[in-house]
C-alpha cells in the first residue's frame, strides 16, 4: 500500500514538473504571479480587466489628465494605452494586445508594483510601517498606493529612467499630524507620495508630473514644500510649484 502510495507521489510529482514546464515555457512566471490579461481591449470594452489596465497606464493620458479606473475603455482610456506604447517603443494603436501585456508583465513585479517602487517603500511613514490608522480602510490604502506608484512608475519613465525617492507615502492619521499635517491629508488615503531625485531637479519632477496623471502637484515655492515634490491622485487639479512656474 506504502509502496503504491508512493508511486502514486512520484508520478504526481512527474506530473506537477510537466505543467511547470509546460507554464514556464508557454507564460511569463511574473505574468501571472499577479495579474494576466486574456483578452485584447480597446475602446468600448468594459470589466475588471479593463480597470487592471487603467491602473498601469494611467500615467500616460496626457497633459493634466487624471483617468477614471472605472473599468470602461473610453478615449481617455485608448489616448493613455497610445502614450504607454509610444513611450516604450511599441506600435502605438490604442488597442491593448500581447505586445501591450508583454511590456507591461515585464514592468510589474509578483506582488502587481510596478518595477522600481515597493510596498515597503511607500507604507507607513513615521516608522511604524503598515497601513492603518488611515483615513480609509487598509485594503483601500494599499489600492491608492498601487495606483499613485504606477504613475511614479511612468514619471520615473519619462524623465529617461532617472531614479526617483519616496520619502514619504502613506501616513496614518496620526504620524501626517506630527509632522505637521492636517491628518486628513492626501498621504492619510495613500493617494500621494513624496519625491526626491538623485540626478534630476525638483523643478523637472513637478514639472513632468504633470503629464504622468497627477491631479495634485506641490513642489519648490509652495509653503515646505522646497526639498521635496508631492504628487498625488486626487481627481481634479491643484498643482503648486511656483519656483517652477508651476
Ligand atoms: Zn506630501
Amino acid at each position: 500500500m506504502s509502496r503504491m502510495r508512493a508511486s502514486l507521489v512520484a508520478a504526481l510529482v512527474t506530473l506537477t514538473s510537466l505543467v511547470a514546464l509546460t507554464t514556464a515555457t508557454t507564460a511569463p512566471a511574473h505574468a501571472d504571479e499577479c495579474y494576466s490579461w486574456t483578452r485584447t481591449l480597446s475602446s468600448g470594452a468594459t470589466g475588471d480587466d479593463v480597470a487592471q489596465l487603467q491602473v498601469r497606464v494611467a500615467g500616460w493620458a496626457g497633459y493634466g489628465v487624471n483617468i477614471a479606473i472605472d473599468g470602461s475603455y473610453g478615449a481617455q482610456t485608448a489616448e493613455a494605452v497610445r502614450g504607454f506604447q509610444a513611450a516604450y517603443g511599441l506600435s502605438a494603436d490604442g488597442v491593448a494586445g500581447a505586445a501591450t501585456y508583454a511590456k507591461i508583465y515585464e514592468l510589474q513585479d509578483a506582488d502587481c508594483t510596478p518595477l522600481h517602487f515597493s510596498y515597503a517603500e511607500v507604507d507607513g511613514g513615521c516608522g511604524a510601517g503598515g497601513y492603518s490608522g488611515g483615513s480609509v480602510s487598509a485594503a483601500t490604502v494599499q489600492q491608492n498606493l498601487l495606483r499613485a506608484m504606477w504613475r511614479a512608475e511612468a514619471l520615473r519613465h519619462r524623465l529617461g529612467d532617472q531614479p526617483l525617492t519616496v520619502t514619504s507615502g502613506f501616513r496614518s492619521q496620526a504620524c501626517d499630524r506630527s509632522v505637521g499635517g492636517s491628518g486628513t491629508g492626501q498621504h492619510t488615503y495613500g493617494t500621494a507620495l513624496d519625491l526626491v531625485g538623485s540626478s534630476v531637479s525638483l523643478c523637472t519632477i513637478a514639472g513632468n508630473a504633470r503629464y504622468a496623471g497627477f491631479g495634485g502637484i506641490y513642489g519648490p515655492g509652495y509653503p515646505d514644500h522646497d526639498d521635496h515634490v508631492h504628487v498625488d491622485i486626487r481627481a481634479g487639479r491643484s498643482w503648486s510649484a511656483p519656483t517652477c512656474g508651476i
